[in-house]
């Protein structure tokens, strides 16, 4: 059975070129980018290309890309960070929507006597402005806020809140995990300060990440040890992580056009077709201001685990909530922040896709679904018996 991979948003396929990239540093070219030999020397050299690669999608310099090990590692330096070289602020402002890498840090931090605030957001998951204006106070160490939801794809307006941080003299952080590569990011026009990204959501490995830091911010390392990365993480480097992660940067600065349209008009033709095939169902999410590779849709009485089930059965991936918190019975935390009734809620399912998806593999999807919402509807006694109710009027 033919694999119709639609959850892009928990992980993504390593891109062919990106693997070609990385075989010769497993193989052959296993030096120490530290060494003083030639053969060490040469790694050095393709790790600066990839770091040149890394900051051209992200209209950065170079020496304020550090590598690191994933999203959640380059989440935790630049909010732990923040908090270090502000020693004498106490506070620090998040979202209710962000990833556990955010959200359970910032409620560690809470525990240890930290005021953590966490946004609220509205019925299209917009994080409500005027209530981020006035939560801002002298206190505040740094605020942390995704630049897009992995649940529902709703970009947030984190240039706007950087210059409004930086005019009361406070860090600005964004989680761009899931923005990277899918919208065009460019550091020379704003005022952020930190932001996280992670390999393996744009089609490099598992395990490599990027926190960039503007030049002139000040930072304290998350991990402490040797000089590498200009003494701002520790560790010796994971060679082919960093130079795949590169050549991904590469490729998704020139596939931002066709992520933009294709990707989109392929999520647009999915999402279009469920609403006209298959009753009582809808978009969480703001449906202009999202992610072009995301929607994530509610079918009323019916539980979005039983529907992953069945779009398994056919080979389909997809997701419920978050990948990270899916196999936890705890309804998403994004949709109960956003006001989505329970009902709705347990009956979501994501859709993520990339530019490897095909028309092809979008209507077989379109085809299956409405026949899988029906068998499951048919099995919910609640649904039968609204139908029962109806039809007797
Ligand atoms: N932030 C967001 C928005 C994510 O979606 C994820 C992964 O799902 C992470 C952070 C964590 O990234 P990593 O898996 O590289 O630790």
């Amino acid at each position: 059975m033919k694999t119709i991979y639609l959850d892009n948003n928990a992980t993504t396929m390593v891109a062919p070129e990106v693997l070609e990239e990385m075989l010769p540093y497993f193989r052959d070219l296993y030096g120490n980018p530290s060494s003083i030999h030639t053969f060490g020397g040469q790694v050095a050299k393709k790790i600066a290309e990839a770091r040149e690669k890394a900051a051209s999608l992200l209209g950065a310099e170079p020496d304020e890309i550090v590598f690191t090990s994933c999203g959640t590692e380059s989440d935790n330096a630049a909010i732990l960070s923040a908090l270090s070289v502000n020693p004498g602020k106490n506070h620090i402002v998040t979202s209710r929507v962000e990833h556990p890498a955010v959200k359970v840090l910032c409620e560690r931090l809470a525990a240890k006597g930290y005021r953590v605030t966490e946004l609220p957001v509205d019925s299209d998951g917009m994080i409500d402005m005027d209530a981020y204006r006035r939560f801002l106070t002298p206190d505040t160490a740094v605020v942390s806020i995704m630049w897009a939801n992995n649940e529902t794809g709703v970009i947030f307006p984190v240039e706007e809140m950087a210059s409004i941080a930086k005019e009361r003299g406070i860090m600005f952080h964004t989680d761009a995990v899931q923005a990277a590569g899918k919208i065009p990011i460019n550091m020379k026009n704003n005022e952020i300060d930190m932001l996280s990204i992670s390999g393996h959501k744009l089609h490099a490995q598992k395990g490599i990440g990027i926190l960039y830091i503007r030049k002139g911010t000040s930072f304290s390392p998350f991990l402490i040890g040797g000089h590498q990365e200009k003494g701002r993480r520790g560790g010796t480097e994971n060679v082919p992580g960093i130079i795949g992660l590169g050549k991904a940067c590469e490729l998704a600065y020139l596939n931002l056009e066709r992520e933009n349209n294709y990707v989109k008009s392929l999520r647009d033709r999915l999402e279009n077709a469920l609403l006209k095939k298959i009753p009582r169902c809808k978009v969480n999410g703001h449906r202009q201001n999202r992610l072009p590779n995301t929607t994530n849709m509610s079918f009323e009485s019916v539980e979005g685990e039983s529907i992953l089930l069945l779009l398994d059965q056919y080979g389909i991936c997809a997701s419920s909530g978050s990948a990270c918190t899916s196999g936890s019975i705890q309804p998403s935390h994004v949709l109960r922040a956003m006001g989505v009734p329970y009902t709705m809620i347990h009956g979501s399912v994501r859709f993520s896709l990339s530019i490897y998806n095909t028309e092809e593999e979008i209507d077989f999807v379109i085809d299956v679904m409405p026949k899988i919402i029906e068998r499951l509807r048919q099995m919910s006694p609640y649904w039968r018996h609204e139908q029962e109710a109806c039809s007797s009027v």
